[in-house]
């Protein structure tokens, strides 16, 4: 019934970003190059580790995908639909780079706004729009869907299940199911380490650790 527990871990910018933040909290989950370098192998010593890009940053493709590909490692990226081919993040070019590599792309939606929130006055653009726009730049059927900051409810998961998307990643920091909708992820931040990804979810959960995960999951899902 359920799948081999798997561990997301999901990583945004890397390097130093250039100008400053476009929304608030930005920075805080841009790593640098040998962190993100460092957490990249602690993560493929891992056999149920699945890895992802969010925000769609052109580091993507310059750091990301020749890190990815010397380690034999595959992931799922996840563009802001609207960002495409602006200044420092993933060009269409990219796009198809990290689909020709066997990475699959996903949609973070139009605008980078939390779904929780916009869905009522953009949910054309965020969920159908981005999708298309996406899909028309690599080639492929975007059928999965990263929630922008990590934001959802009920509203939110009963929108993306109508809009028939196979999977959605969120960030909260639990360990998901291999073949689950709801794939939960653990976002890379500024100070991590490879030790620190690896205490705070790389690492078995306790017995009392899966209680709280198990609790936490079913309540924010049912909000
Ligand atoms: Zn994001």
């Amino acid at each position: 019934m359920s799948g081999t527990e798997l561990r997301n871990i999901s990583f945004h910018g890397i390097g130093t970003p250039e100008g400053s933040e476009r929304e608030p909290g930005e920075h805080r989950y841009w790593v640098t190059e040998a962190a993100f370098l460092d957490v990249l192998d602690e993560c493929a010593k891992h056999p149920h580790v699945r890895l992802s890009f969010d925000d769609g940053n052109a580091s993507d493709v310059a750091i990301g995908l020749p890190a990815l590909v010397e380690r034999g490692l595959k992931a799922d990226f996840f563009p802001i639909a609207d960002r495409i081919g602006t200044p420092g993040n993933v060009d269409e070019a990219g796009l198809r780079a990290l689909i020709d590599a066997g990475m699959t792309v996903g949609t973070h939606g139009a605008g980078h706004r939390p779904w929780t929130s916009a869905l009522a006055t953009h949910h054309e653009a965020e969920l159908r729009a981005a999708r298309e726009r996406i899909a028309a730049a690599t080639g492929r059927p975007v059928d999965t869907a990263a929630c922008p900051f990590g934001a959802y409810d009920r509203g939110v998961l009963k929108a993306l299940r109508a809009a028939g998307y196979r999977t959605v990643f969120t960030s909260d920091a639990r360990p998901a199911r291999e073949g689950s909708w709801l794939q939960p992820r653990y976002s890379v931040e500024t100070d991590d380490t490879a030790a620190s990804v690896r205490t705070r979810m790389l690492a078995p959960r306790s017995a009392a650790e899966r209680v709280v995960d198990r609790g936490v999951l079913m309540v924010k899902a049912w909000r």
